[in-house]
């Protein structure tokens, strides 16, 4: 844990009026294994278990929304592929 823990820092105030800005202040992140170390992105990996970690807690949530959602179009196009597959292949070779 870093002195600077808590410390409100400028990039706050304009993270929450939504403007993003690329380089953060360097602050340490704690992984959920442990691991401590600095970063200034928002989104970084662990070096010990390779998870990601964030530099807002909050936007743990928002990536894990993110990749719901993701995962739920590709289960969609999945579906619809086999979907596809079963009707113009599958059908014909089992009626025949
Ligand atoms: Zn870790």
């Amino acid at each position: 844990m870093g002195a600077d823990e808590g410390k409100p820092v400028p990039i706050a105030d304009n993270y929450r009026t939504g403007i993003r800005i690329m380089s953060l202040a360097p602050k340490e992140v704690t992984c959920r294994c442990g691991h401590s170390f600095i970063t200034d992105r928002e989104r970084s990996w662990c070096g010990k278990c390779c998870d990601a970690v964030y530099y807002h807690e909050k936007d743990k949530n928002r990536y894990r929304n993110n990749s719901m959602y993701i995962v739920g179009i590709i289960i969609a196009v999945v579906t619809f592929l086999t979907y596809v597959f079963m009707e113009l292949i599958a059908s014909p070779l089992l009626s025949a």
